[in-house]
């Protein structure tokens, strides 16, 4: 069981920016895609959320992906880590973690939200603070929170380590660990490979847009 995509091709205003793309994510595994800025893993996180138009083919455990909406691939329980937060700086942390159960109507928003506050008790101590009165590192915590509400099969993660102070940077690579024992799926995008070399199974490079595996 496993998430194969085959020669995948994006452009993005006729511009080419993935080429020929093939990459797999088995079932418990945790894979790294490593590329400088610029180099398509942001683009190749969205493509797999079905947030942009592509040419290819996508399994997820083995039925097709690319044909699906992106909240169906949400309701599969895909799920991504923005580079950058995007949370809702008026709603309280509880709220921005809840927001994914809102839009999609989860059953069990209760049950995953205390799962989450399990998995990072210091956010649970925030749970009624607004965002806008979180340190960065904070809201970081927050962003995966929220992203772990949908996330219950595959986690891809946007550079997540990207700004992040050393501490906290520690603390992320704990909670990734933990996620990965649990048996999701992840994929994790980095610019090099400080972070993630501890945490993957498996390595793909990507340069201007062409993936090869490590
Ligand atoms: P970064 O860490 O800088 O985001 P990345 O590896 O995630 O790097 P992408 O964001 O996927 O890279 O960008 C890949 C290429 O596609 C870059 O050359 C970028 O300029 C281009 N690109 C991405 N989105 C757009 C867009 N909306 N319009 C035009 N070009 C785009």
């Amino acid at each position: 069981m496993s998430l194969s995509i085959r020669t995948l091709n994006v452009a993005i205003e006729g511009i080419p920016i993935l080429r020929d793309v093939s990459l797999d994510i088995p079932a418990g595994c945790m894979v790294g895609l490593i590329g400088h800025n610029g180099a398509g893993k942001t683009t190749l996180i969205r493509s797999i959320m079905g947030l942009l138009p592509i040419d290819g083919e996508m399994l997820f455990d083995g039925a097709p992906l690319h044909t699906a909406k992106s909240h169906q691939r949400a309701a599969l329980g895909i799920s991504y880590l923005p580079e950058d937060r995007r949370l809702i700086p008026s709603l309280t942390v509880e709220e921005n973690i809840l927001l994914p159960a809102w839009a999609n109507g989860l059953r069990d928003a209760a049950q995953r939200l205390q799962w989450i506050y399990s998995l990072m008790p210091e956010i649970a101590q925030f749970r009624d603070r607004r965002a806008l009165q979180l340190s960065g590192g904070q809201q970081k915590l927050v962003a995966l929170g929220r992203a772990l509400m949908p996330a219950r099969q595959m986690l891809l993660l946007d550079e997540p380590f990207e700004g992040v102070a050393p501490v906290l940077s520690r603390r992320l690579t704990e909670v990734i660990a933990e996620l990965r024992g649990e048996g999701l799926r992840i994929l994790l995008s980095e610019s090099d490979d400080t972070h993630s070399s501890d945490l993957v199974d498996r390595v793909y490079r990507i340069e201007r847009g062409a993936v090869t595996a490590a």
